[in-house]
């Protein structure tokens, strides 16, 4: 019985895991997570706004290893032998005939202990409870995210609705290293947005980055102090350790470049974040809807490939996204309209819904957000 190690636990390897219990074949499946459950990260921002329960946004991974039929190993993954085909964990050394890599992306503070150590990550359940803990105890004056990408965008916009529930004035500011929020987005898109984090009264602050922070003060380039400031690192993400000791070719986060087969080694297949799939300067983004399909075809090619059959290139097909605004004011391109306001926020919050697993989940998320909703600035 051929043996397949999963690892990660998330949108793409459980999307691999469940093609591979599809495929009616006898075979043996192994998945690693060093964490016993998954967590449904499109939501987390809305969770410190809309005060959706953290417990509807996460899946015990046990619990679908019955549903997926795969062996569950709670376990971190620490390296990876490609030519000895061998998994090493602390606990063991575990022998693959194929290897699907679907260990995600986490935040990346650049080396940088002084701010690992202090500020807030926004990239797990856990992290977000550690955010709300500190907004319960009312700690901070000032609310400093350090990058303006989508999430740090969503992120200010969110406690900006947390302190307007709460009739609370708090001063929030996002730290962009580059000239200007949103990176790569359409022109339109950055100045709806920027209009928009405007009227929540939210600045934003360009060519800056967070140097330190010492005694509850915040050190933004050219000598800029909050005090009493809580700093929320959304300002970029890498690869898992045990990627950065593999001599793959890598992207500068550690991506593992990936064929058209989703492939990066003998009976090796990598999706989701950790992939790095495209050609020239058209790479994909990280982003839920190519972390299942690229899980799914990773599967499938291994089906095929067990079958001596020939394997099938991953075409994938880009359904679009949306930029979450608390303030309801979304926009974000789909199907290849432009969308913005209201209609961009319900799309995100169906797709969320869509996405999520369960139907504990799914009314959990709906209950949440019907009794929460959300405000207009
Ligand atoms: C705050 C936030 C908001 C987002 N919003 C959106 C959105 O609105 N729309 C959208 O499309 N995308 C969004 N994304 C991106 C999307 O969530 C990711 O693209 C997607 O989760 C990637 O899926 P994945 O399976 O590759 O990784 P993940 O979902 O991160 O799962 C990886 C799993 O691997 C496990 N793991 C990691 N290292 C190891 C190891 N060494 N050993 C064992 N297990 C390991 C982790 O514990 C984790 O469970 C958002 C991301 C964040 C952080």
């Amino acid at each position: 019985m051929k043996k397949i190690i999963i690892i990660g636990g998330g949108f793409a390897g459980l999307s691999a895991a469940g093609r591979l219990a599809k495929s009616g074949r006898s075979l043996e499946v192994l998945l690693f997570d060093k964490r016993g459950h998954s967590d449904f990260l499109p939501l987390l921002p809305d969770s410190i706004g809309r005060q959706i329960n953290l417990e509807f946004l996460k899946y015990n991974i046990n619990g679908l290893s019955r549903k997926f039929k795969f062996k569950f190993m709670n376990e971190e993954v620490v390296s990876v032998y490609l030519e000895a085909k061998q998994v090493v964990t602390a606990a063991s050394t575990y022998i693959y005939d194929y290897l699907v890599v679907a260990s995600g992306s986490q935040t990346n503070f650049f080396g940088q202990p002084n701010i690992q150590d202090r500020a807030y990550a926004l990239n797990s359940a856990d992290d977000i409870k550690k955010i709300q803990e500190a907004l319960a105890e009312d700690r901070f004056d000032n609310f400093v995210i350090c990058g303006g990408g989508y999430t740090g965008v969503e992120a200010a916009t969110n406690l900006w609705l947390y302190f307007k529930k709460k009739g609370l004035t708090k001063k929030i500011v996002i730290v962009e290293r580059s000239p200007g929020i949103l990176g790569p987005l359409p022109e339109w898109m950055k100045l709806y947005a920027g209009g928009n984090l405007k009227g929540m009264g939210i600045d934003i602050l360009v060519n800056s980055s967070v140097e330190r922070i010492e005694e509850g003060k915040a050190v933004v380039s050219g000598g800029r102090l909050f005090s009493k400031a809580m700093v929320i690192w959304v300002a970029g993400v890498r690869t898992a350790d045990f990627i950065q000791k593999l001599s793959v070719e890598k992207n500068p986060q550690g991506r593992i470049i990936v064929d058209e087969y989703l492939k990066f080694g003998r009976d090796c297949f990598c999706c989701g974040d950790t992939a790095y799939f495209g050609a020239k300067n058209n790479f994909l983004r990280m982003a839920v809807q190519f972390s299942i399909a690229e899980g799914d075809q990773a599967a499938v090619n291994i089906i095929r490939s067990i079958r001596n059959l020939p394997l099938k290139k991953f075409k994938p097909v880009d359904l679009g996204y949306i930029i979450p605004m608390a303030n309801n004011r979304s926009c974000g391109r789909i199907f290849g309209l432009n969308v913005k306001g209201a209609l961009s926020t319900l799309l995100h919050f169906l797709m969320c819904i869509y996405r999520s697993t369960g139907l504990r989940n799914r009314m959990g998320i709906i209950v949440g957000l019907i009794k929460q909703g959300g405000a207009k600035c």
